[in-house]
């Protein structure tokens, strides 16, 4: 199951709420998660996959 790299909740992959960045999709639990990773992406994808 995909991780929310903003919170760490695992989310199932047929969440509404996924951002392509990098070439990579991320997954988040919800709009307030998205929001923050759309806001500042690379602080939440350094060291997670
Ligand atoms: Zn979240």
């Amino acid at each position: 199951m995909p991780v929310d790299p903003v919170c760490g909740a695992e989310v199932p992959e047929t969440v509404k709420y996924r951002l392509e960045y990098g070439g990579t999709t991320y997954y988040f639990c919800c709009e307030h998660c998205m929001a923050k990773f759309k806001e500042n992406p690379e602080k939440y994808v350094g060291s997670r996959r």
